[in-house]
């Protein structure tokens, strides 16, 4: 049984106390109301990594930073490595959010290298792929993402494959309030299994957790969950506020 995984992505927002205070009030309520088949992820900004460790129950919820360096030390001032965010106790990074592709020009080239420290650093990386809105109107979107992969993740050897999550987000669902519907999500969700079965075979494809990412909300989660091939959930906005976060988890 593959795992059903909510994870949530803070982005640039809350500074430490405010971090601490909504790490803390989602610990409360996972602790209290939420399955326990439903793995909890907290994607936080560097600086709250330590604290929010402290703050969780870490045997419940998972601690993810939203990015780490290309290169594993050195002088690269400004940036966090891998081996510096394992060491605070995370066990998750985002990688390949479209807002660093597109912000910080992160290339399938530059992903490789993190994906390659992240593994070697213990941390389970959480791989974002999605089309853009032209490349959707353009019916484009499964090209699209196949290459996203192929230039990145199909690239590892299979048992560091199995090791990551993979979230789906289309670029034109992510802040926009615009949300995939529930038959477009399952239809590329069941794509990305397929080649995953194709480059890896059917038993590889069917553990890989495939998460979607968009706009995703209390109010359409547990239709988007209840896909066959939609194991979860990579949520933005939604994840700032600890009610609205259970609502999602609370969507399986
Ligand atoms: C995201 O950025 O990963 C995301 C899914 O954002 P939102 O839920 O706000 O669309």
């Amino acid at each position: 049984m593959r795992k059903k995984i909510v994870a949530g992505n803070w982005k640039c927002n809350t500074n430490l106390q405010e971090g601490i205070e909504l790490a803390g009030a989602v610990n409360n309520l996972v602790a209290n109301e939420a399955a326990n088949d439903v793995v909890v992820v907290l994607g936080v900004p560097f600086i709250h990594l330590t604290k929010v460790v402290e703050t969780v129950d870490t045997n419940r919820i998972g601690v993810s930073a939203q990015n780490c360096a290309a290169e594993p030390k050195g002088a690269f001032t400004g940036e966090v490595s891998a081996e510096m965010v394992k060491s605070t106790g995370a066990q998750y990074v985002i990688l390949g959010h479209s807002e660093r592709r597109e912000y910080y020009g992160e290339t399938s080239e530059v992903l490789n290298k993190k994906l390659a420290l992240a593994l070697e650093n213990g941390l389970t990386p959480i791989y974002c792929c999605g089309e853009p809105l032209e490349v959707r109107e353009a019916e484009a979107q499964n090209e699209f993402v196949k290459k996203q992969l192929e230039e990145t993740i199909f690239n590892l050897p299979v048992d560091e494959f199995k090791k990551l999550v993979i979230a789906y987000e289309p670029i034109w669902a992510i802040g926009t309030g615009k949300t995939a519907s529930s038959e477009q999500a399952q239809e590329i969700h069941a794509y990305i299994r397929s080649i995953i079965a194709e480059k890896f075979g059917d038993e590889v494809a069917e553990e890989t957790s495939i998460l979607y990412g968009g706009s995703c909300k209390p109010s359409n989660a547990k239709e988007l969950f209840a896909n066959k091939d939609v194991d979860g959930g990579l949520i933005g906005g939604a994840s700032l506020k600890a009610e609205d976060f259970l609502g999602i988890i609370k969507g399986f």
